[in-house]
């Protein structure tokens, strides 16, 4: 790591410099150098620091160091029993994590920090609190828990830190942070450690009338040099091949692999465990204590293929992870840098590999603006991304676990049998690689060698999106990969085509490869209503839709509170769904062209508000103004509904929680829009009887509430 003042030079206490060189700090790092002096003058700071740099300490050291202090102005031992300091972390583990570090420095100095995290049992916490802290490191959820519970008080705390305080409010932790500031007196000290400069984070602390002084580390600094990043330009079906040729090439591996999805984590891992690799997946559905012993499986090197997604990996601090895949390229760019910063930790050399496929490429250049530079990009052969690789397994959507799916169908075939056997077998009793593993349907030039007929889509096929073209060994993941690209989730819509069947693996038995051209079904109710639906609910708007086809008429009618909206500017919101409707459809099927298009709201409530029919009538003018934006703004729903809105959610989640809890079995809440589905993920988040899961992907998705 690089370092810069000795720690002597801070004035700091003799016991807790004996503790730093215990722990083998010498020197303070640039991060550490900058925040020490204004935290112990008492000043409110909002640092710029990536994990890695050293943040823990920036905060966790002054903290020491005034407590020490403030020991020893103090002639009353019972504020020894006070909560003095709060640290609040966005995740379980980054909270054990900054827990630990308070308890190393603290050893011999008598502090002693209370870890209130969900997902454990609040009943030890609260006897904890009942001995007395003075240090509290907490997730907000469970915090809020105990002090509604009035488990703790904390109306004598002298400083809240933020730590990771970006994630904090990405993870829509904000009400409970505010909630928890409102219980702590006006004149605290405020320490904000945040990746990134955001701007919620600043307007809350101004809300509590802190003026932080913003510090920041040279820009340049966040992305740290030692990390050795590339990027591989590869398809899909080569992401598995080539990431286990980079593990077999590597004997001292030591790799956190990030997926996009728990789905695909548990994908990634099962699939590497079956060729031997000590990978696991780590992912917000598992209780939090199999999270911790996981966790401490990967740093005693038990596992050492730690497959995870960001929310599941952020802050984590594993010295020596040596390489970071991104299996998937991050959705958000500043997880790029929290990525790979999960390597080259403490000064030491690291490496990370961006799988860049098709799919991944829109989120390219995002990157690239936030990291201010381009990656390098690896060049690959075709030995790179062709490996021997089992087959790959099939992962529950709901329990997450593999399953064979061939054995309740009946179907056997030797593909299944032989994964099975790997899964099951320990170590000694399995098949040598070789008999077990098959070439993975790779792209077509590559993975087949003797195509029987070769099938190569048109340039017009390959660029029309109404048609998705695949191959795989399995119907099932074939619809599944057409669902989504397709974004719709009512498997009736697909229509699928055999167009070309690779050789069996052993000539006449086993599984094959099979190309298949998807087209949907023009069913237009189908595939507009969800469609609809969702940008109403997006743009929270009260209203209902119908969709019917009739003759050659698609009608499309809208009625409801907010109607009147769609006929202001002249209809102007109409046209403009019209128009989305149009190019929805278009994009996924061949409309016809005598298709009249009759879009309107059904109710006529009031003067100047009539049907809107662009097949029929004149084209309207398009051109908005600013009366219309002001009216359609003074619409949005005031701070009073939403917090209706938020209470009656709630009282949805506390609902569903009672179901589940009276009768043990899980319950699927009805779909609900994206900001109320975050409600209840909040609500129910830190719950210690009940978790939430999502169901489903897209605008469907559902929430699963279930026994923890
Ligand atoms: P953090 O950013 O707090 O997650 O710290 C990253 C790693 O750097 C941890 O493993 C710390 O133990 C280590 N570290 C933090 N501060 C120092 C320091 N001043 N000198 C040496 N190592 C440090």
């Amino acid at each position: 790591m690089e370092t810069t003042t000795p720690f002597t030079e801070f004035g700091l206490s003799a016991p807790l410099l004996n503790s730093l060189s215990e722990m083998g700090f010498e020197k303070a790092s640039p991060i550490q150098n900058m925040t020490l002096e204004h935290i112990l003058e008492g000043k409110d700071i909002f640092a710029q620091a990536e994990t890695g740099s050293g943040k823990t300490g920036s905060f966790a050291i002054p903290i020491c160091e005034q407590l020490l202090r403030e020991e020893k102005e103090s002639d009353s031992k019972d504020d020894e029993k006070l909560v003095q300091y709060v640290t609040l972390s966005p995740t379980r583990e980054l909270a054990q994590q900054t827990h630990k570090v308070f308890d190393q420095l603290g050893k011999h100095l008598g502090i002693h920090a209370a870890c209130l995290i969900g997902g454990e049992s609040i009943d030890k916490q609260k006897s904890l609190l009942k001995k007395g802290t003075r240090v509290l490191v907490a997730t907000p959820g469970r915090l809020v828990d105990l002090i509604k519970q009035k488990s703790v008080k904390l109306d004598q705390v002298k400083a809240v830190v933020f730590d990771e305080a970006d994630r904090l409010f990405d993870m829509g932790f904000q009400k409970d942070i505010e909630f928890i500031l409102s219980k702590v007196k006006e004149d605290r000290q405020l320490i904000m450690v945040s990746a990134t400069s955001n701007m919620e984070v600043l307007k809350t602390a101004y809300k509590f009338k802190s003026h932080p002084m913003e510090l920041k580390l040279n820009e340049d600094n966040i992305l740290v040099d030692h990390i050795n990043h590339s990027l591989a330009m590869i398809t899909k079906q080569e992401k598995m091949p080539y990431l286990v040729n980079i593990l077999r090439e590597n004997s001292d591996v030591y790799a956190i692999v990030f997926c996009n999805t728990q789905m695909q984590t548990h994908l990634v891992a099962e699939w590497l465990r079956l060729m031997d690799f000590k990978a696991k997946p780590i992912s917000g559905r598992l209780p939090q204590n199999k999270r911790t012993r996981l966790m401490e499986e990967f740093r005693n090197k038990e596992v050492t293929i730690l497959v995870c997604t960001d929310v599941a990996a952020r802050g984590l601090d594993i010295k020596d992870v040596n390489l970071v895949i991104n299996y998937d390229l991050p959705q958000e760019a500043a997880n790029y840098v929290h990525r790979i910063g999960r390597t080259g930790r403490a000064g030491k050399e690291g490496r990370a590999i961006s799988f860049c496929a098709h799919e991944d490429c829109e989120y390219l250049d995002d990157i690239y603006a936030y990291i201010d530079s381009k990656i390098t990009k690896l060049e690959l052969t075709n030995e790179d991304v062709t490996a021997e690789i089992a087959p790959k397994p099939y992962i529950d959507g709901k329990t997450l676990r593999p399953v064979d799916r061939n054995r309740s169908s009946g179907k056997k075939d030797r593909s299944s049998r032989d994964s099975k056997k790997a899964g099951s077998r320990d170590q000694r009793e399995r098949k040598p690689m070789d008999k077990m593993t098959e070439k993975y349907d790779a792209p077509l030039e590559r993975a087949l060698p003797t195509p029987l007929k070769k099938f190569v889509p048109s340039e017009d096929e390959k660029r029309d999106r109404r048609f998705f073209i695949t191959t795989s060994k399995n119907q099932e993941d074939a619809d599944r990969a057409a669902l989504g690209y397709y974004m719709i989730t009512d498997e009736s819509l697909l229509q699928r085509e055999i167009v070309k069947k690779g050789p069996k693996r052993y000539f006449f038995f086993g599984p094959q490869n099979i190309t298949y051209r998807y087209s949907l079904e023009a069913h237009y109710k189908k595939l507009l209503l969800p469609f609809i639906i969702e940008i109403l609910n997006l743009s929270h708007l009260d209203v209902k839709v119908k969709v019917a086809f009739k003759g050659d008429t698609l009608d499309i009618s809208f009625n409801g509170k907010d109607e009147g909206l769609f006929l202001r500017n002249r209809g102007e919101m109409l046209q403009s769904l019209e128009q989305i409707c149009r190019l929805y459809l278009a994009n996924k099927i061949t409309l016809p062209s005598k298709l009249k298009w009759n879009v309107r709201v059904q109710g006529a409530r009031g003067a100047g508000e009539r049907s809107h029919d662009r097949s029929r009538g004149k084209k309207q003018d398009g051109r908005s103004n600013n009366r219309g934006n002001q009216n359609r703004r003074s619409n949005r729903p005031s701070e009073k509904d939403q917090k209706a809105r938020e209470e009656k959610v709630i009282a949805l989640a506390e609902e569903a929680k009672n179901k589940v809890i009276n009768s043990k079995e899980p319950f699927t809440m009805k779909p609900l829009d994206p900001r109320d589905r975050r409600i209840v993920h909040q609500h129910l988040g830190e719950d210690d009887t009940v978790k939430t899961t999502s169901l489903g992907d897209g605008r469907l998705k559902k929430i699963e509430v279930s026994l923890r």
